[in-house]
């Protein structure tokens, strides 16, 4: 079974379901990712501070799955801000991972203390142009980030990676993407595993016979949001992509609405982290 497409505004599409590879060392990273190009996964969500660049370029690469069938996300560190060393950070992003372009690159945090991001987004919209990075986008910006990239740069981010999970469903985000057709991408979509053990997705894994985490990952597929979990666990790997051949009912997606919190952040607020 192959992963939906998802439609971003630049023209591109972006496979639903991803692998995420936070905390994965560069060793682990190589055999982790070819993996689950054997699985069938054909998106891979790596950053420059996960340390595990060449790890990824090195799995692509030895998975035998042509380059231009995976779609490769990587993301500018937060030291890296500005327009000169946004340009740097990149050229060193794409040396380590052994290839001349990305699918997706992102801003990792808006880091609004530091005031760079303007400055960034502006060297991303350069590399789009030069063809180097397909499509860009950005990571934990919250509304008021996004409207100031849109207005200094006319360019709008095809995508915002955000903190999203069944306790913590960033409403106010999606409705805020959703005029600019900007696509919510959900980071640490099984609440980092804590949601495993929830008993609302116990039942709902029961009724179709299916374990919690592909329950969670195919909430998120049936809220339209794109989904990288994580895991380097060759067997989950492969659960965790068996989820083509089910679907939530109204039942399923209103029991787990119900568990939504205000206060059910895992990450910093990027209000505040940089
Ligand atoms: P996650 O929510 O994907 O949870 C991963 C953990 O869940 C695993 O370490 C494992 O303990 C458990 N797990 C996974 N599959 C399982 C299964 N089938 N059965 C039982 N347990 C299972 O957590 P995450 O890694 O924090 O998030 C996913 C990805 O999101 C990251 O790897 C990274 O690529 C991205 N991310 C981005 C940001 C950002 O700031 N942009 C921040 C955090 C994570």
């Amino acid at each position: 079974t192959q992963t939906p497409a998802i439609p971003l505004s630049d023209g591109n599409t972006i496979p639903q379901v991803g692998l995420g590879v936070w905390r994965t060392p560069d060793d682990v990273a190589a055999p982790v990712v070819k993996t689950a190009l054997d699985a069938g996964y054909r998106h891979i969500d790596t950053a420059a501070i996960y340390g595990n660049e060449e790890g990824v370029g090195e799995g692509i690469r030895s998975s035998g799955v042509d380059r231009k069938d995976v779609f490769l996300t990587t993301k500018l560190w937060n030291d890296s801000q500005g327009f000169d060393s946004t340009l740097k950070a990149f050229d060193e992003s794409l040396k380590r991972l052994g290839t001349d372009y990305v699918d997706l690159y992102l801003i990792h945090w808006p880091a609004p203390r530091k005031g760079l991001y303007v400055d960034t987004w502006k060297a991303f919209v350069r590399l789009k142009t030069e063809g180097r990075a397909r499509s860009i986008g950005v990571s934990n910006f919250y509304p008021e980030h996004l409207e100031m990239i849109i207005a200094e740069t006319g360019e709008e981010p095809v995508i915002n990676q955000i903190e999203l999970h069944p306790d913590f469903q960033q409403k106010a985000a999606r409705q805020a993407h959703a005029p600019r057709r900007i696509v919510t991408e959900s980071w640490s979509p099984l609440g980092q595993g804590q949601l495993l053990d929830d008993p609302t997705i116990g039942a709902v894994a029961r009724k179709h016979g299916r374990t919690p985490a592909q329950t969670i990952i195919r909430w998120h597929i049936d809220n339209g949001l794109v989904v990288i979990p994580k895991s380097v666990t060759p067997s989950r790997i492969e659960e965790n992509f068996q989820v083509f051949d089910f679907k939530l009912d109204d039942d399923d997606l209103a029991a787990i609405a119900a568990l939504d919190r205000a206060d059910a952040r895992i990450g910093p607020d990027p209000k505040t982290a940089d």
